[in-house]
């Protein structure tokens, strides 16, 4: 699947896309687009941000489609298409860290939003060629080319974000041979040496837990706005990050929002990008990933993102305690926590997760799994005479699932075939 993103009037925040694919003799091809994003376990509905949608063959000549969904076109492609062409564009004006925003002076992309895909052709090469005016493009996609990038599959793709911009700051360092880049998009303008050695401190503490990072480079792309914003969202090789107001940063109190946001990100690398639950393995980028396990990914990482930062020296015991105070604080005041578990709250995050909810209903994922996660790393300090801790739990997480997902995924498909085929004969029996 080769995606092409142009903007031709940058004012109506609506962006060109153009989608070219093989047909592989399909006369008819439901073309899809993912309905939420991992990161964001609730439902986006992207579809509804698209418009001008048509469909040609290599010659131009244009095919019927018809939508069976509100998330899936199906294309009527003649025998003879051996490619088609599809063409539309997004609104995108959401400027947020899982969204995608287009002004004049930068294009953002997050592609779980705007990129189509087949079953058939979801673990293929997928390509993209950005036709911007902007000199920089800052992403964790392969570069391939002038403006062009790759992705090994749309997996990989749609967990790989980009903004292109004409102003992008960069920044990088090295950490146990990992490349980190820094990207600062909006009116931030660091003090070089103190940012590298900030985001290098609790970099550092993290490998040193961890022992080994999944991935050989890694992207942070922060879009520092002029209006109050916090915001963070993981990716495979990357993370976006929405802070502001930009004229606060200079301040300790915001600064600290983005280190520790920063640090929270980065362990998602392991904690949900490598590590996840069996219900998200892979991705159904259809329709709800039911997880009772919203605690350990959200609210272990929490746990982590501020521990990092105390290990590291960057927060003071005050600054740190602060943090979880702020935790515990939120756990004593809500009354949520009375009636529902974390573990339901977080299956409930695709109903209501993200909306403060009806009133005592359900408890937060963030916090009850940030406190679960210390209560757990003091009992198993207490019982092994503090021999071990959390710590060992995440590194065998890691090295004996994370590491091994891949094996694991193809364990779970040989079995969804083995069953479906014993379906299928016990049907033909029947018959
Ligand atoms: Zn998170």
């Amino acid at each position: 699947m080769k995606y092409h993103f142009s903007v031709s009037n940058p004012a109506e925040r609506f962006v060109d896309i153009t989608l070219t694919l093989e047909t592989k003799s399909h006369k008819q091809l439901d073309l899809k687009l993912p309905v939420w994003r991992p990161g964001r376990y609730e439902e986006g509905n992207f579809a509804k941000n698209i418009r001008r949608f048509s469909v040609v063959n290599s010659k131009g000549e244009p095919l019927s489609f018809q939508k069976i969904s509100k998330s899936i076109w199906r294309i009527f492609a003649n025998e003879k298409d051996s490619q088609i062409t599809v063409k539309y564009q997004y609104y995108a004006n959401r400027l947020d860290a899982g969204s995608c925003y287009v002004d004049d002076r930068q294009l953002y992309i997050n592609p779980i939003h705007c990129c189509f895909y087949t079953d058939e052709l979801r673990n293929e090469k997928c390509m993209v060629e950005l036709d911007v005016p902007f000199a920089e493009i800052a992403t964790s996609l392969k570069q391939s080319g002038k403006r062009k990038f790759e992705a090994d599959n749309f997996d990989d793709l749609v967990d790989s974000p980009f903004i292109a911009g004409s102003q992008l700051q960069h920044h990088s360092y090295t950490v146990a041979g990992t490349l980190f880049h820094i990207w600062i998009e909006g009116d931030y303008f660091p003090d070089q040496n103190k940012i590298v050695n900030d985001f290098t401190a609790f970099t550092k503490t993290q490998f040193k837990m961890m022992q080994t990072f999944p991935f050989g480079e890694y992207h942070f792309l922060i879009q520092a706005v002029p209006h109050t914003f916090y915001h963070g969202v993981e990716h495979l090789k990357s993370t976006v990050i929405v802070i502001g107001p930009s004229s606060g940063l200079h301040k300790r109190e915001l600064y600290n929002e983005l280190i520790g946001v920063s640090s929270h990100e980065l362990f998602h690398a392991w904690n949900i990008k490598t590590i996840r639950p069996v219900e998200m393995q892979p991705y159904n980028y259809d329709g709800e990933n039911y997880s009772p396990s919203g605690f350990v990914y959200e609210g272990a990482t929490t746990y982590y993102g501020d521990l990092f930062l105390f290990r590291c020296k960057y927060f003071s015991e005050e600054e740190y305690f602060n943090e979880l105070n702020f935790r515990i604080n939120k756990h004593l005041s809500g009354e949520g926590r009375f009636n529902y578990s974390v573990a339901e709250s977080s299956f409930d995050t695709w109903l209501d997760g993200y909306v403060p909810g009806v009133p005592g209903r359900k408890t937060s994922i963030y916090d009850e799994g940030c406190l679960i996660t210390w209560m757990l790393d003091f009992l198993i300090r207490k019982y092994s005479g503090n021999k071990k801790s959390i710590d060992d739990v995440f590194r065998i997480l890691f090295n004996d699932f994370g590491k091994k997902v891949g094996d694991i995924q193809q364990k779970i498909t040989d079995r969804l075939q083995s069953n479906a085929q014993a379906n299928h004969s016990k049907h033909f029996l029947l018959k």
